[in-house]
């Protein structure tokens, strides 16, 4: 469904250096790398915010940058790192300009795209904040908002940039949760990049590493989360064994005893 292909792309200097991968229907793809890798970068192009310097990115055997901005807009749905709220809409009109896509303007809603709003407050749990404005909520209620802003359109790809890098650890856990019920039960695809190495192994089918603009693996979960290739990426004295509970592989990171100053 999504393919990527010798994908290149740079700002002043080079960013991403002839990726290419293919995503099958159904997967959950955690990208991740150390902060500078490229990781928000490769998201842009595939969401079609930004246009390859080489290379194609491609969706369902279309061309991403060849997509108009509503045709863009309802197949995936994309959430950035940081996202700029401008107007103080309330939670539930925000919601609703996920909506646009499908034509419509704040006012001419039509019922399903109100009942469709409402879902994706349900599922985002943010029905309380419905009322609200939404340049008044915390870090991680917008958050949340952002995401169901993006599934309310019901695009067939989700696109999300370190969706819980402000949540508490109940909902990093229902974020994932929802990611991979949508992923399951509504047919949907989502790339999802995370620092959490351990909910991306607990949940992701699919991770990929990034290391200064190249991709250094792409393959399930569990090879990824191989304790070398860990330690190569991020640089970082990592231990993966695996979860007693869940099987999964568990990450932890090796904690030097050496006092600071003694450090080199
Ligand atoms: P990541 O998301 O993995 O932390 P990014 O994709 O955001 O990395 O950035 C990759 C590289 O591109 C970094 O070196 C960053 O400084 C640079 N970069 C990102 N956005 C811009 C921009 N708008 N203009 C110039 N350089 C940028
Ligand atoms: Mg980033």
């Amino acid at each position: 469904m999504l393919e990527v292909r010798n994908l290149s792309f740079s700002y002043e200097r080079p960013v991403l250096n002839d990726v290419s991968f293919s995503l099958g229907s159904g997967e959950l793809l955690a990208v991740l790398g150390p902060n500078g890798s490229g990781k928000s970068t490769l998201l842009k192009l595939i969401a079609g915010i930004e246009t390859p310097g080489a290379g194609v990115v491609s969706m369902e055997g279309r061309d991403v940058s060849s997509l108009s901005r509503r045709e863009a807009a309802r197949a995936i749905g994309y959430v950035a790192q940081e996202s700029i709220v401008r107007f103080p809409l309330s939670v539930l009109e925000f919601v609703l300009q996920g909506r646009f896509a499908h034509g419509r303007l704040l006012g001419f809603e039509s019922e399903e795209d109100e009942r469709e709003t409402i879902r994706a407050l349900e599922l985002t749990e943010t029905v309380e904040f419905a009322e609200r404005k939404i340049t008044e909520l915390s870090g991680g209620e917008r958050q949340r908002v952002m995401i169901a802003r993006a599934i309310a359109s019901r695009p067939r790809l989700l696109v999300l940039d370190e969706p819980v890098a402000n949540l508490d650890i109940a909902h990093q856990v229902k974020v994932f949760q929802l990611v991979k019920s949508l992923v399951a039960d509504e047919a949907m695809t989502a790339v999802v990049v995370t620092h959490e190495l351990n909910l991306a192994a607990e949940f992701a089918s699919l991770a990929m590493l990034l290391k200064q603009g190249s991709l250094v693996a792409f393959a399930s979960t569990a090879e990824v989360m191989h304790e070398d290739l860990l330690r190569s990426v991020f640089e970082a004295e990592l231990h993966v064994d695996r979860n007693p509970i869940t099987g999964a592989p568990r990450i932890t990171p090796l904690i030097q005893s050496a006092p600071i100053s003694a450090r080199s």
